[in-house]
């Protein structure tokens, strides 16, 4: 292993490579990704079936690949049942694949870890929990002791917008709020990954606005890695630095789009041509996949 004096150089030299290349190849605000990146999640020749009882196997990601760099946010998007949530799962180590191999860091992922976190479309919180005992549950399981629990807690709470609804229990929250508790709870044991499976799909427009332009807030001042299902070419082209469009099943990468629009980001620069523009270059690469088979 080189050491990091040799190797950074290197690295500078790659970057700006990419960045050359990304410049001279992009129509307007998006170009094609050349990979040349430093990896901090890389899945190679990610393959996996689910082989249920009586049934037919199903090939859920065959040859799955994907470098993402730390503190990048890069969506995913691809037809239903294309292997999204299976790639989160596996990449959570909750389901090992059958070939080809997850890492983080250089490191191969073989199970559940605190350096990774999930935040699911349908909260997960604990009813009978009040808000900040559902974020600090993780911190309980680590075994944190309870003053050093109730002060993270309550920072996370304020950081998602959430002060003086401590005591609340999640019947008593809106949607945004649940998720909200959801995102807190998953910061809480401070992970470098933050997994969020399509956590905007069941609240309202306007809340999906809102809860966007915060979580880009939040991502900015905690600088975490995160990728990010969602159905929403908006939503995916709007929060990420690069989007990566699946193909129908078995999933497979089909192209990385790179969205270079300046940071940060606002609300209006939705209603930009190019904004539209990069929509419409996402949509042209996925709607291929959603007529191919139907
Ligand atoms: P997506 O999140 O892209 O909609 P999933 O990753 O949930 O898709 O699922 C990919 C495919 O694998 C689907 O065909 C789904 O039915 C199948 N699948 C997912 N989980 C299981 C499971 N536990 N057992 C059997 N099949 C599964
Ligand atoms: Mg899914």
């Amino acid at each position: 292993m080189p050491a990091l004096s040799t190797t950074r150089p290197l690295v500078i030299v790659c970057l700006l490579i990419n960045e050359l290349l990304s410049n001279l190849t992009s129509r307007v605000c998006v170009s094609k990704d050349w990979a040349l990146m430093v990896s901090f999640i890389q899945a190679r020749n990610v393959t996996l079936s689910f082989k249920p009882k009586n049934r037919e196997p199903v090939t859920a990601l065959n040859n799955f690949n994907l470098d993402v760099a730390r503190g990048e946010f890069v969506s995913i998007v691809g037809p239903s049942g294309c292997g999204k949530s299976t790639f989160l799962n596996i990449l959570l180590g909750l389901i090992e694949p059958d070939n080809g191999q997850m890492q983080l860091n250089g490191t191969r992922i073989t199970g559940p870890s605190q350096e990774r976190a999930m935040v699911f479309q349908e909260f997960g919180l604990l009813p009978w929990r009040t808000v900040t005992a559902n974020v600090e549950l993780g911190l309980e399981l680590k075994g944190v002791p309870a003053e050093q629990r109730l002060a993270r807690a309550n920072e996370l709470i304020k950081l998602v917008g959430l002060s003086g609804f401590e005591r609340h229990y999640p019947h008593e929250l809106s949607g945004g709020m649940k998720q909200r508790v959801g995102l807190a709870r998953a910061l809480a044991t401070e992970p470098e990954v933050l997994l969020m499976d399509e956590p905007f799909a069941a609240l309202d427009a306007q809340t999906r606005d809102l809860m966007q332009a915060e979580l880009l807030q939040i991502w900015e001042r905690t600088q975490k890695t995160v990728l990010f299902v969602t159905h929403s070419i908006e939503e995916a082209a709007y929060l990420s630095d690069r989007v990566v469009v699946m193909t129908a099943r078995p999933g497979r990468t089909k192209d990385i789009l790179k969205i270079h629009l300046p940071r940060p980001r606002d609300y209006e620069m939705r209603l930009t041509p190019e904004f539209n523009e990069i929509k419409l270059r996402i949509w042209e690469v996925l709607k291929e996949e959603l007529t191919s088979r139907g």
